[in-house]
């Protein structure tokens, strides 16, 4: 992706970091090994920007698990959905 490169992603090329961004999703919905989930667990403390998008991820878990048994538009969480993957793949 090109643009903004004021903001240099420490997460870009490191393996780690991938590799937690990857398995995040995972991570969130209890997928993972016990194992798994500590290296990830230990990277998301460790590492500040994969830990901020945990806690984005989380936050945005909460608001649509609130929200959804009301009425979230499917067209608004496709815009989050596809947001979200931009960012990941920046
Ligand atoms: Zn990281």
């Amino acid at each position: 992706m090109m643009g903004n490169t004021s903001e240099p992603d420490p997460c870009e090329g490191n393996p780690d970091c991938q590799q937690a961004l990857a398995e995040l999703y995972s991570f969130l919905d209890g997928e993972l090994t016990v194992q798994k989930r500590t290296v990830i667990r230990t990277h998301l403390d460790l590492c500040s920007p994969c830990g901020d998008r945990y806690t984005f991820e989380t936050e945005l878990r909460q608001v649509v698990s609130m929200r959804c048994q009301e009425k979230v538009p499917d067209a608004l969480r496709a815009r989050i959905a596809a947001a979200l993957q931009a960012e990941l793949e920046r």
